[in-house]
């Protein structure tokens, strides 16, 4: 293939990318935009594969079987309501195929003892180190999502200090071996490659509870970038342009999520906010004393709901959990065909994963223009007869808007409280992610439909179907 060949394939492919990545940002044109940059990776690899001869095609096909295999088994395995973890891992992998190419271009060239050129080392540097930081970033994040690692923060004395200490040595053998490595400079290059892998985990590990989803789209902004770095080190021109566009929407959607947690960037890295006191009783013995929450039966729900003029469903993790989608739909339509307004309330940070509400509502086509954002659902909360919250907890807590103390304080909630009656579907009193108590359980104008949330909007829509 010649050089211009192949640099216009490349053209042609970030082209796609563009396009495609515009085309996501609404559901109605979201598959064919996958569909659109998927037609661009294709083109980038068989030019990279007809123009490159950087490895041995033995090599290439038995990575390919080997991936394929690995990700055919996982994707058949991993339950749904995993893929939040399982998006962490395979953010996490990007990172480490990046530092990899990386490590193993400056250990050829130390094989070689040829010097770096300055470029050359910047891009190597960099890629080692968000590369490095995004891999053991991502499995901690991992971890937490799965329950293997507390959520809560984890804080220690002099933690600030001692990660800046930590980030000021990686930059300084950074720009040594950028500057002036020798072939001599592997030693320093391995301390480089620990010290990233360490500094995702200590940057990680004070995030907690409600600030997860920032944490995650930002080690998701890391991944392009470090694979960026790595299309310095290749000087691949695809792959530098599709990194950055990665890191360069990965950092959108980081605003985003500060947006819907109504923080900044630099108080969600260093403030370790979002734990909460731990996980409180689950018996309504939360600050306040005596509480009681009123427990409602599937019939009576149904008729409040049946009879209602406007309904908002508030979405949240549980659903995920049941998997009940598909039954919020066919109750949603039931109640449309009663006469009802139904509405789906959406919060950015509902869920485990950013979108993971919409992609969940996606599923079981659920009409676009019945999603509604918080800030156009929210005036509209004292007009709503019923607020019907499934499986969300943290997204609909008034605490974050009513208590300055809480750990969730100033986080934009969808405010069901302020509706004329809120019914809760979810199987305990229990607190969501963030392990904070919910003061809604206990307010009068709510009740609660314990229970699984398939089996709850189950006996609903019979309920409905009767009336
Ligand atoms: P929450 O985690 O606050 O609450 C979910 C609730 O669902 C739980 O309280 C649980 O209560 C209930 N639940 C679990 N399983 C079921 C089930 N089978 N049937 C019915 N209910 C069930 O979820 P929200 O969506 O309200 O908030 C998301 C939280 O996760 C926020 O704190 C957010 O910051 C955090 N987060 C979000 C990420 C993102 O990118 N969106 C990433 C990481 C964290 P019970 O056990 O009583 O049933």
């Amino acid at each position: 293939m010649s050089s211009s060949l192949f640099q216009l394939a490349y053209l042609l492919s970030a082209v796609l990318f563009i396009v495609g990545l515009q085309k996501l940002s609404s559901p109605e044109t979201a598959r064919g935009g996958n569909a659109i940059a998927s037609l661009g990776m294709l083109i980038a690899i068989v030019a990279t594969l007809l123009g490159e001869h950087l490895v041995s095609f033995e090599w290439i096909v038995i990575g390919a079987i080997l991936g394929s295999a690995i990700g055919l088994i996982m994707a058949q395995s991993v339950p749904m309501t995993a893929m939040p973890q399982m998006v962490a891992v395979f953010n996490g992998f990007g990172g480490g195929a990046s530092a990899l190419v990386a490590i193993a271009d400056f250990l050829e060239l130390a094989k070689r003892a040829s010097g770096l050129e300055v470029a050359h080392g910047v891009s190597i540097v960099a890629g080692v180190l968000i590369g490095g930081v995004t891999l053991s970033g991502s499995f901690v994040a991992f971890g937490k999502l799965q329950g293997l690692v507390t959520e809560k923060p984890v804080t220690y004395p002099l933690q600030k200090t001692s990660n800046f200490i930590l980030l000021i040595a990686m930059l300084a053998a950074g720009t040594w071996l950028s500057l002036s490595a020798p072939a001599g400079g592997v030693d320093v290059f391995y301390f480089l490659i620990g010290a990233s892998l360490l500094l995702g985990v200590l940057v990680v590990i004070p995030i907690g509870g409600a600030d997860m989803p920032v944490v995650i789209a930002l080690l998701n902004s890391y991944s392009g970038l470090a694979a960026s770095a790595a299309g310095f080190v290749l000087e691949n021109m695809s792959l530098i342009i599709s990194g950055a566009l990665v890191g360069a929407s990965g950092l959108i959607l980081t605003g985003i999520m500060c947006r819907g947690m109504n923080r900044s960037l630099a108080n969600v890295l260093f403030g370790a906010f979002g734990g909460g006191g731990g996980p409180q009783a689950a018996s309504g013995g939360g600050p306040g004393g005596e509480r009681t929450a009123r427990e409602i039966n599937a019939e009576s729900a149904a008729m409040m709901l049946a009879y209602a003029r406007q309904v908002v469903v508030v979405p949240g993790y549980g659903l995920a959990v049941a998997q009940a989608q598909h039954k919020l739909r066919e109750l949603g339509d039931l109640l449309g065909r009663k006469g009802v307004t139904v509405k789906y309330a959406i919060h950015p940070v509902a869920g485990r994963m950013p979108g993971h509400m919409n992609v969940l509502l996606a599923e079981a086509n659920v009409p676009y223009d019945q999603l509604y954002e918080i800030e156009d659902v929210n005036p509209e909360m004292a007009d709503t007869d019923v607020a019907l919250v499934v499986g969300a907890n943290d997204v609909v807590n008034p605490a974050a808007r009513d208590d300055p103390t809480s750990p969730i304080a100033g986080m934009p909630i969808v405010e069901v409280d302020r509706a004329r009656q809120c019914i809760v579907l979810k199987r305990s009193l229990n607190p969501g992610f963030a392990g904070v108590d919910n003061p809604l359980f206990y307010l009068p104008n709510n009740s609660m439909l314990f229970g699984d949330a398939a089996d709850s909007l189950g006996a609903l829509v019979r309920e409905v179907k009767e009336l």
